[in-house]
């Protein structure tokens, strides 16, 4: 499947796996194959000893919720149809964070979340991800 990333700088480069990877329902981070860091989000370098050798791995899904968000309006145009909707930040289980989606709890809203609470990687379906790639995830 091919995702649209042609509004992101360097898409092919640096986050067209990521948004591939999405589309099929996985979660990939960069590893550095030197020092084998794990990095998020994509970079052309290490961060930790500036090896230019990286590659994809899969990572589990597991994490920490560090924070979230819920944006009930003055949301950006590529969001503007949807509103409410959540946004949070993981700490992967293997060590990079990103910034993510997170699906609302069974009634509809996002109460049930909490800081530091155990989430897990939940992929949004194909069409949403070829709509705007983002790495979704719910209450473990
Ligand atoms: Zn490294």
């Amino acid at each position: 499947m091919s995702v649209d990333t042609g509004y992101i700088q360097n898409a092919d480069e640096l986050t067209g796996p990521f948004a591939a990877a999405l589309a099929e329902g996985r979660l990939i981070v960069q590893k550095c194959n030197d020092c084998a860091t794990a990095i998020m989000y994509p970079k052309y370098r290490c961060p930790n000893c500036f090896s230019g050798s990286l590659d994809w791995q899969q990572v589990s899904g597991a994490g920490q919720l560090q924070t979230f968000t819920i944006l009930r309006m003055g949301a950006p145009s590529a969001f503007d149809v949807e509103p409410p909707y959540c946004i949070g930040i993981v700490k992967l289980d293997e060590g990079p964070q990103l910034m993510c989606r997170l699906h609302p709890g069974a009634d509809g809203t996002w109460n049930s979340y909490v800081c530091d609470q155990r989430v897990s990687f939940a992929p949004a379906d194909a069409a949403e991800v070829a709509q705007r790639p983002a790495a979704w995830f719910t209450a473990a």
